[in-house]
């Protein structure tokens, strides 16, 4: 991922993201989702191509709020399978060894 450029509004990128909206290249065209790849802090490393310009980008998803992790843990607590607090109904929550991960946005959002 070294050779990849950072975007300016990693924000409205991650709002377009989360809903599983296009996100508009710099260049023109569309930026596609290559990978997601989960940090070691609970965040997230994602990588766009730009389907015109072939250009890649990266771009960083911060690890859970404490506020997302308790609605997380109310829902386990409660016995039920939670959404993705970010992507929202209808994305489940993974566990991945110890942690619930979203798949989609590679987030840890508390312990299973
Ligand atoms: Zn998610």
């Amino acid at each position: 991922m070294t050779d990849a450029l950072q975007l300016d509004n990693e924000k409205q990128l991650l709002k377009l993201y989360y809903a599983g909206a296009q996100i508009e290249s710099p260049n023109g065209g569309f930026l596609i989702v290559l990978g997601i790849r989960p940090n070691e802090d609970g965040g997230a490393a994602g990588l766009l191509e730009c389907s015109v310009s072939s250009l890649r980008y990266r771009f960083t998803i911060p690890k859970a709020t404490r506020t997302e992790r308790k609605k997380v843990k109310h829902v386990l607590d409660a016995g039920d399978d939670p959404d993705c607090p970010r992507h929202g109904p209808g994305t489940r929550l993974v566990r991945a060894g110890k942690n619930v991960v979203c798949n989609t946005c590679g987030v840890a959002y508390g312990r299973g």
